[in-house]
């Protein structure tokens, strides 16, 4: 029969363990080449009732169903693009499309449902999805229903899911699935001889920018994805002679090309060398790519290029190159990519990955939905002083591996309620707005107080106005100075001194004389210039400041307003805001 492996296990564990006491859909995050089909098999053997099992694509309730009868075990398949519909079997693997039209009498006795490539399961009442789960829930409303994946965070959306069972809190927005039960990282799976290890190559030649698209967190279209290359169009030459070079001088097997779009493709196509090229897009002909597949296996021709078509259920052990030319909205997709190319293989002990991206995703880290602020960032890892949760966040490491700098913003700890397993927020905020009606704290991206309501104004739309008005100057500061000084009557004060390349200064300044401007120093000054503003500096006089320099950071931009003679500095806007 089979034998799992101790991960495939504990995923099987963790699932019943947590459908033992709730019934909300949960998803299992496995990388590429995990086996979970394993996972399945297993699932299905121990489950009391029928088990049903959807894929989007017939090929993948094809492969999900050859895998399942390897082991010795028979179940049925319910795909009209496959020409079977059988519906008695004990387990039954089908197509979406094909189940979502299936009589009423087909939904009886099921008490699991297992959904492959659950991301694309979304909340739409009138999906097929969703009319699926209602018809399998009215049959059975304690049906356990379970997500596999390997991308679980998606561009547009973020997290598909709510909540870790570690108590992370993904998102508070709805969502169907409620936990991630258990998750598997790329790392373990090459630490252990499971995958061939991923080797990033640094320099390659060039590389497109594709920042654009995925700035401000949306989902990009095909057309804003055209017009960037459209652009670019003189830099796809060189990048295919630099897959060439290091392809032939390194002696690789087999090279797989992912480009953006299709007339991408074809131009890739035009520059690798006739005879050794292949292409597969979305309209290919399943038996022509079937055949292209097959001859690409046999080492036929060494570059397969494609167009986000074989990013899932694709296998060639050779694969020894992953060139990517598109764009990848995520992490996890990334690394799902690049999975392709690991699979254990005979006279393969690596794989090459150039990236021509210029993205910078990192093989191995973990997926951090907050907007990159800054190309040296890192994912860094850091405890909440309120609660312990240690969060996931951007960050900025020293060469000895020391964390001067984060940007993390609200603690992803929570605490589960003991009945509804419903996550209450730890809430603490590294950083955070002030709402200036009411004091209440903000997040960073917040449009409005959460508390009163206020209008909080956009810093780029600050920005804005102050270079548009003659009474205002905006300054990016270059380097900070600061100084003891004193007044009049010999009282000391703190002087906070920004100047730009040109020298130009503004200054701002503080009293730290009492516990009330110690407080008002903190809150107005500390909190923003932390670079860890979780660490408690032990402040009570101005030379305590100076001595604490280092652990303070300079902001993005100050603006001033003129008061007659003087410059008054108004508002200070960190990298983080922007
Ligand atoms: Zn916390
Ligand atoms: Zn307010």
């Amino acid at each position: 029969m089979y034998t799992l492996r101790p991960y495939q296990q504990e995923a099987v564990d963790r699932t019943l363990n947590y459908f033992r006491k709730r019934r909300s859909p949960a998803v299992i995050v496995l990388p590429t080449g995990a086996g979970k089909s394993l996972v399945i098999a297993e699932l299905a053997k121990i489950a009391k009732g029928r088990v049903l099992v959807l894929a989007h694509v017939k090929e993948l309730v094809e492969q999900n169903h050859l895998k399942y009868e390897s082991y010795g075990l028979q179940a049925g398949i319910y795909s009209a693009g496959l020409n079977q519909k059988d519906s008695q079997q004990k387990v039954i693997f089908g197509s979406i499309q094909s189940v979502a039209k299936a009589h009423d009498g087909f939904f009886r006795d099921f008490t699991l449902l297992v959904i492959d490539e659950c991301h694309r399961v979304g909340l739409r009442p009138e999906s097929q999805y969703a009319k699926v789960i209602e018809q399998l829930r009215h049959n059975n409303p304690r049906i356990c229903i379970l997500g596999l994946t390997a991308t679980p965070f998606r561009l547009g959306l973020g997290w598909i899911y709510n909540y870790t069972l570690s108590g992370e809190i993904k998102t508070q927005e709805l969502r169907f699935f409620k936990h991630c039960i258990y998750e598997l990282p790329l790392q373990y799976m090459i630490r252990n001889q499971y995958l061939t290890p991923p080797v990033k190559v640094d320099t390659p030649v060039t590389a497109y920018d594709f920042s654009e698209l995925t700035e401000d967190g949306q989902a990009y279209s095909m057309t804003q994805l055209e017009e960037a290359l459209k652009r670019q169009r003189r830099l796809t030459p060189l990048i295919v002679k630099n897959i060439i070079h290091i392809t032939d001088s390194d002696q690789r097997q087999g090279v797989m090309i992912f480009s953006s779009t299709v007339e991408h493709a074809h131009e890739i196509m035009e520059h690798l060398p006739a005879g050794q090229a292949r292409l597969v897009i979305g309209t290919t002909e399943l038996s022509q790519r079937d055949q292209i597949v097959a001859e690409f296996k046999q080492k036929k021709f060494k570059y397969l290029v494609n167009v986000s078509v074989l990013t899932t259920g694709f296998d060639a052990a050779h694969v020894d190159v992953i060139a990517l030319l598109r764009p990848t909205e995520s992490v996890s997709l990334y690394q799902q990519i690049i999975g392709r190319g690991l699979r254990l293989g005979t006279d393969k002990k690596d794989c090459l990955v150039l990236d021509y991206t210029g993205m910078g995703h990192s093989i191995y880290g973990p997926e951090i939905a907050d907007k990159r602020p800054a190309t040296e960032s890192v994912a860094v890892q850091v405890p909440c002083p309120k609660c312990g949760f240690v969060n996931n966040f951007w960050g900025i490491l020293d060469a000895e591996g020391n964390l001067l700098e984060h940007f993390g913003r609200k603690c992803q700890g929570g605490h589960p309620h003991p009945q509804t397993y419903e996550m209450t927020p730890c809430g603490y905020r590294f950083r955070f707005k002030l709402c200036p009606k009411c004091s209440a704290e903000n997040d960073i991206g917040a449009r409005n107080c959460h508390r009163c309501g206020s209008v909080l104004i956009d810093p780029d739309e600050k920005l804005k106005q102050a270079r548009l008005s003659k009474d205002m100057h905006v300054l990016t500061p270059d380097s900070i100075e600061l100084l003891e000084r004193a007044d009049k009557n010999g009282r000391p004060y703190l002087q906070v001194k920004y100047y730009d390349y040109d020298a130009n200064a503004l200054s701002e300044v503080h009293y730290l004389n009492n516990q009330t401007s110690l407080k008002k120093f903190k809150i107005n000054f500390l909190r923003s210039h932390m670079k860890k503003p979780e660490l408690g500096l032990n402040i009570r006089r101005v030379s305590d400041v100076i001595d604490s320099q280092t652990a303070l950071r300079m902001p993005a931009f100050v603006i001033a307003r003129k008061k007659g003679k003087f410059w008054k500095i108004t508002e200070k806007i960190f990298r983080e805001e922007l």
